[in-house]
């Protein structure tokens, strides 16, 4: 089984055109949270993840845009995006983001997903190895998918405690069994250096996970942002990827 794990899209319908073009035939596709926020296409890319027919869980974006009360934690770039993100979603895309869970296991496979933490799904970052082992007994699966931080990394045990492993473009790992806490980096708005698109490749049948970065139209997506009055530094950003 071929599963294409997608993390934090937040409403770049370029940057998610990009990975699904470049997945090309898979068996699944999971989607980690904050499907919207920050970006101008919100409704455009719930509608993608739906025809995809992905299965995912809620992230914070999601949560305030599915009307939640936490978008009163959110920075003054994230608000300002996100009030302009209720008004162009429709009642059907609301209850979507509003619907999502919190976490999922999906049948037959040894992954939790979750957008934060396993053990606070909606707001926690795995940011630190000490984070991590922290999260070890809040998921029951061998393998824990997560986003929110969007870099790319891992966690993994050795010798009984957690470490973290950087990982790079085309980076493989073998699924062997180890616990782990793995991050596939963001669609839509990268904040490792690196401005390309990241997702991730899971092989059930060679137990193998590949980080993966493909290019897409930023300057497009960028011109999109200021054309819709969304703060300018959320375009800017997209060229730094940071
Ligand atoms: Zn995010």
């Amino acid at each position: 089984m071929l599963i294409a794990v997608l993390s934090d899209i937040h409403s770049n319908l370029r940057a998610l055109d990009a990975v699904l073009g470049s997945i090309g035939t898979v068996d699944a596709v999971w989607h980690l949270g904050d499907v919207v926020g920050y970006g101008p296409e919100p409704q455009s890319v719930v509608n993608r993840l739906r025809e995809a027919g992905a299965i995912g869980v809620r992230g914070n974006h999601d949560e305030a845009g599915g009307g939640g009360t936490c978008i009163e934690f959110f920075n003054e770039d994230g608000y300002k995006a996100m009030v302009w993100t209720r008004t162009r979603i429709d009642e059907s895309a609301r209850l979507y983001l509003a619907g999502l869970p919190e976490q999922r296991m999906p049948e037959g496979s040894d992954f939790t997903l979750a957008h934060g933490s396993p053990s606070d799904p909606i707001w926690e970052y795995v940011d630190s190895p000490e984070v991590a082992q922290a999260n070890l007994s809040a998921f029951d699966t061998t393998y824990c998918l997560v986003g929110h931080t969007h870099v790319p990394r891992l966690f993994r045990q050795l010798r009984g405690r957690m470490r973290a492993i950087a990982v790079d473009r085309g980076g493989r790992l073998a699924l062997d069994g180890r616990r782990m806490i793995l991050n596939p980096g963001s669609v839509g708005q990268p904040r490792d250096g690196d401005p390309m698109a990241a997702y991730m490749l899971i092989d059930t049948a060679t137990a193998e996970a590949t980080w993966q970065r493909v290019e897409y139209d930023i300057a497009a997506t960028q011109a999109a942002i200021v054309a819709a009055g969304l703060p300018p530094h959320l375009a800017r950003r997209l060229s730094s990827g940071r």
